[in-house]
């Protein structure tokens, strides 16, 4: 190919990629509204255990939260329903991330507590995370980071659809000379996962939260999240809305003089993804995080590592730390609107953390999952649950 005809072909590729954004857009515009959990007669939280430890932790987590919603599962207001095949053997044997009569089942559910799942390297199975965030069009990566004995309370809300990853594997080459990628933000997209942060901040009694993108030099896509999270703080007199630049937040999170001054990060995708990573580091590592990503209609909450395949090598799946899925169960709660349950769950693991009578390491030298939970039950059973 010539250049006039490189320049023919990336023009009619780049004509194509805009009307089909422009089409997502419009379909946000149309979204129904968040479901309120508080107005429900039943809720089913669909449960999947995952691949590698997922299965492991995802027990001791279903027994805590048997525990903790004993009288709800009782009268049927809360159903924990199994998800069938959503495991590495069967989604390589159909050739699909995440087979439709999966999906399917998720989908009937309200909320989905997943299990971390096996991406094969090289292949074509995508990863079910990505699928499931597109399939249920899950805006939100909400991330809690705590480091009590700093008085850190962070909460973070990644943009979990758009900037680098609506266009992620659709970009321009000219071989040998160069490639363009493509990053998008949309008005949309961007007005939901704002509001859901500063909802956030309001219901739970922050007064700041920090808009961190790199605006001064992706002045289109930035520049635009910037401005419209600005015109959705307005709404919201009782925060204030702090401008940061990516680069310097990095440094903020490892400088101790200034992190604890935090409370509520709004971020685009790619620069969410990098410091939610380093934020969970400093908590102690991806072992004690969860996440949720949320949407307008389903919401899918999880531990933030993933199977641990080598760990089941090894014969040491039994001593997996199940603290990070346990921290996404924390997170459904409150999703569905049960607050005092993730707050006793919450407090109970802070009382295992200071006591430290039984202390996980991930080996053999540490208690093993079933043993950590007992005594986070024995806890719960402490604070009367
Ligand atoms: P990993 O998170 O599985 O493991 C990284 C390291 O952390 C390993 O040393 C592991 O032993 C340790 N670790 C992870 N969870 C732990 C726990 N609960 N307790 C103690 N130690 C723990 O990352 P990886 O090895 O890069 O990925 C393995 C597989 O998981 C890959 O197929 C990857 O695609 C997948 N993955 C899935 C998700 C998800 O489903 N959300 C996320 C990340 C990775």
């Amino acid at each position: 190919m010539d250049r006039t005809e490189y320049i023919e072909n990336a023009a009619k590729h780049f004509k194509e990629l805009l009307s089909q954004q422009l089409d997502r857009q419009e379909r946000m515009e149309k979204a129904s509204p968040a479901k309120d959990f508080s107005k429900m007669d039943k809720i089913v939280v669909g449960v999947a255990g995952g691949d590698g430890i997922g299965p492991i932790i995802m027990a001791q987590a279903r027994r805590v939260l048997e525990k903790l919603l004993a009288e709800e599962l009782a009268s049927g207001r809360i159903e924990l329903r199994d998800i069938h095949g959503l495991t590495i053997e069967n989604r390589l044997a159909q050739g699909c991330a995440v087979p439709p009569e999966v999906l399917e089942q998720i989908k009937a559910c309200d909320v989905f507590l997943k299990g971390p799942t096996t991406t094969p390297k090289g292949g074509t199975l995508e990863s079910a995370n990505v699928t499931l965030r597109r399939e249920l069009d899950l805006f939100a990566n909400v991330r809690p980071v705590q480091i009590p004995e700093e008085g850190i309370d962070w909460m973070f809300f990644r943009e979990n659809t758009e900037g680098e990853y609506a266009l992620g594997s659709r970009g321009i080459e000219v071989p040998g000379k160069l490639s363009v990628d493509f990053k998008v933000t949309t008005d949309a997209g961007t007005r939901r996962i704002a509001r859901a942060a500063f909802d956030y901040a309001r219901a739970n009694g922050k007064t700041k939260v920090a808009i961190v993108t790199k605006a001064n030099i992706m002045k289109k896509t930035d520049g635009m999240f910037s401005r419209i999270c600005q015109e959705v703080a307005a709404e919201y007199p009782e925060i204030s809305a702090d401008e940061w630049y990516i680069d310097i937040m990095t440094a903020n999170l490892v400088n101790k003089e200034v992190r604890n001054k935090f409370q509520v990060f709004l971020l685009p995708n790619l620069y969410g993804d990098i410091i939610t990573d380093e934020a969970a580091q400093l908590q102690g590592g991806v072992g004690t995080a969860g996440s949720a990503n949320m949407g307008a209609g389903y919401a899918m909450f999880e531990a933030i590592h993933g199977s641990a395949p080598r760990k089941i090598e090894k014969g040491e799946g039994d001593y997996a730390n199940p603290s990070s899925i346990l921290k996404a169960a924390e997170l459904l709660l409150r999703h569905i609107a049960m607050a005092d349950k993730a707050d006793k769950l919450s407090a109970a693991m802070e009382d295992c953390a200071r006591e430290g009578r039984v202390v996980i390491t991930g080996h053999k030298d540490g208690a093993t999952c079933r043993e950590f939970t007992d005594y986070l039950l024995e806890k719960l059973w402490f604070r009367q649950i």
